[in-house]
């Protein structure tokens, strides 16, 4: 009986042992699968899907409590050259290298994320518009403020582009349209020379009525 006692407790023991394995192992699958949904793997920003899930809550929380939003739209400036002339490697490391910059020219609430190929997106709750321009031309000049190393021994310089809009000043909490602002206040910087930021429409042509 003691024998028979001592196999139980035994075998109660391993299948415990296993159980906890195989949650552990459950959790961790769980938690890798949840970082791939949210991240993009080359940068490690949240991805597109991710951003506009965040943005949404932020805008809508920033409207209740009447707080500024804001939105920085950014493209690194003829990203496709260097892919052509140093190779699809060679353009992983800037990306990877601008989304780090970008990354550390913000701070807590400031959200920011990869939603295309060159393209990354800045939340900004409590920011007005005068404070996110403030934001973009830090990251701007952090974008273009450094040479990378691309190839042995060669770096090269890039620039970015990028628009800014607030919530306040398009009358607007919708994350969309502040997107859509800023991304065509964005391709006004790339108009205008690019390697700068914009945060204001064109002016309307004078009506000569
Ligand atoms: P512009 O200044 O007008 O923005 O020009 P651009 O060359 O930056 O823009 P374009 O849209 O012509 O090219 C973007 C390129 O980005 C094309 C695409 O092959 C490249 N790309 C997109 N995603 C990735 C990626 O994950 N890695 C690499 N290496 N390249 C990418
Ligand atoms: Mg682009
Ligand atoms: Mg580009």
């Amino acid at each position: 009986l003691a024998l028979l006692w001592v196999l139980f407790t035994c075998m109660v023991l391993i299948a415990w042992g296993v159980i906890r394995r195989m949650v552990n192992n459950m959790y961790r699958l769980q938690h890798t699968l949840k970082w791939q949904a949210w991240y993009d793997p080359l940068t490690r920003l949240p991805n597109r899907g991710a951003l506009f899930e965040r943005a949404k809550a932020l805008s809508a929380e920033c409207h209740l409590q009447q707080l500024p939003f804001s939105v920085i739209q950014i493209d690194l400036d003829h990203f496709k050259r260097i892919n052509d002339k140093y190779g699809h490697q060679a353009g992983d490391l800037v990306l990877s290298h601008a989304a780090r910059l970008i990354g550390n020219s913000i701070r807590e609430p400031d959200i920011a994320g990869r939603v295309g190929g060159e393209e990354f997106c800045v939340l900004l709750p409590g920011r007005t518009l005068v404070e996110a321009a403030q934001v973009a031309e830090r990251i701007r000049a952090r974008i273009g403020g450094k040479e990378i190393l691309v190839l042995k021994n060669q770096t090269i310089r890039i620039s970015g582009s990028l628009g800014v809009s607030s919530a306040q000043e398009t009358g607007s909490y919708d994350f969309q349209h502040l997107q859509s602002v800023a991304d065509s206040r964005l391709y006004r910087a790339k108009r205008a020379g690019r390697n700068q930021i914009c945060a204001q429409d064109e002016e309307e042509p004078e009506s000569s009525i």
